[in-house]
């Protein structure tokens, strides 16, 4: 049984609209609600255990919460929008990210409320907040720019200055200064243990593995005999990757794994098909293939790729299956590959080897590269300062994560601007 929603006379459609997501995520983690009464859509009482905490890094907004839904305990995610439509105009209903969510929270209803289902195609249940707050929509927007909270929280006066100009340089700035202090982290690892190689082929692993499977595609990387595996074809290969993490059973390809398998408890499936731990051994597999990328010296290789065209990279990483019958790896992801695993590792590189010209591709590639979509990128959207590449997505995290939340206004561009009696604090 759906609820019928009570037409939302007390108010108008239009400040709804122009209520900024970030003010809808800011009541639900401080708790701006009566808990009392709640109700999903389709009519089963919510009981709100713990609220969670906002995610600052992608993927749903709200992590770490813990809520009843018809008398059933759910510890996961929240999801935060306007209106229902946008679980789907966002995408998440087709990424696994979101399979973990627990609850979609809208401030007002649509014509999709309460028939959303998650990447995995379970149903998603859903909370219509407005006829719940505590206080109106002006005064939750008041409080919302006013009161201190999370970053970046003085975007109330960014239509005083510039910040489509100079403000996007700034987070450029912040960008590169951050993907220079990964890749010092990133040569901190090489210096414990100074096999790039094997550093680049575990990072690339690891972002195949997405957020659910992300440590266990690196342990499996680790556990890889690269020098044999080089020798092997694709069959080969791929046999050896599926019995190594434990998917197969070894005697299925008459193989002996050492030290041993892996567990296959360790894998989390249920998540959407493209990202299903086997499909994604196979494309593994074909990089580790006699035509893929890690062949042989995988860094020369895709360094050689990038210095041609980021097109040529990306190609590079989206090697044809050579059984014909299973999926190359999506745009997307090898967009993910790419910009968390190989640019990172080929910066280092650079570094290592004094190349400058390396270093210029890689900073050229992360301002060409699309930004990605998470709750930091849907902030500063939300402010006015949309990110729009991969190195001023990086510039709004640093910021908000490094500057915003420890009050570092006085050291920023737009809080010396804002604030100039900061200058000399
Ligand atoms: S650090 Fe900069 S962007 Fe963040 S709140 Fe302070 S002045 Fe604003």
């Amino acid at each position: 049984m759906s609820v019928v929603h009570e037409p939302l006379v007390a108010e108008p459609a239009e400040s709804i609209a122009r209520v900024p997501e970030a003010a809808i995520q800011d009541a639900w983690v401080r708790g701006l609600f009566d808990p009392t009464r709640l109700v999903t859509a389709e009519g089963e009482k919510v009981n709100v255990v713990t609220r969670g905490r906002l995610n600052r890094d992608s993927g749903p907004d709200v992590i770490g919460a813990r809520i009843e839904v018809g008398g059933v305990l759910w510890a996961g995610d929240v999801e935060i929008h306007l209106a229902s439509s946008a679980w789907e105009t966002h995408g998440h209903h087709l990424d696994p990210a979101y399979d973990r969510v627990i609850l979609h929270v809208v401030l007002s209803p649509d014509k999709r409320t309460g028939t959303l289902r998650r990447p995995d195609g379970s149903a998603l249940p859903e909370l219509v907040l407005l006829p719940h707050l505590d206080r109106s929509l002006r005064s939750l927007l008041r409080s919302f720019y006013l009161e201190p909270r999370s970053a970046p929280n003085c975007s109330h006066r960014w239509d005083e200055i510039d910040v489509d100009s100079w403000g996007r340089e700034w987070i450029r700035f912040l960008g590169t200064e951050r993907l220079r202090s990964r890749a010092k982290g990133l040569a901190r690892d090489y210096t414990r243990r100074p096999d790039l190689d094997r550093l680049l082929i575990r990072r690339m692993f690891r972002a195949l593995g997405y957020t659910a499977n992300a440590d266990t595609f690196e342990a499996l990387a680790d556990r890889l005999d690269l020098a044999a595996l080089r020798r092997l074809d694709y069959d080969d290969v791929h046999a050896t990757l599926l019995a190594t993490s434990g998917l197969e059973r070894p005697d299925l390809f008459d193989l002996e794994v050492e030290p041993s398998p892996m567990r296959a408890e360790a894998w989390k499936r249920g998540g959407r098909p493209a990202n299903a731990p086997r499909r994604r051994l196979a494309q593994a597999a074909a990089w580790l293939s006699p035509a893929g990328v890690l062949r042989t010296d995988g860094i020369a290789t895709l360094a050689e790729s990038l210095s041609h065209s980021i097109e040529d990279a990306l190609t590079a990483l989206r090697p044809d299956l050579e059984d014909g019958n299973g999926h190359r790896l999506g745009a997307t992801r090898a967009t993910r590959v790419l910009t968390d695993a190989v640019l990172p590792v080929l910066m280092v590189d650079a570094e290592l080897r004094d190349d400058h010209d390396l270093e210029d591709a890689v900073l050229r590639a992360y301002a060409a590269l699309p930004a990605g979509d998470d709750h930091v990128m849907r902030r500063f959207g939300d402010a006015g300062l949309k990110p729009r590449t991969a190195v001023e997505a990086q510039g709004a995290h640093h910021l908000a994560r490094s500057y915003c939340d420890e009050g570092r206004c006085a050291r920023c561009a737009i809080g010396r601007t804002l604030y100039p009696a900061l200058a000399g604090a």
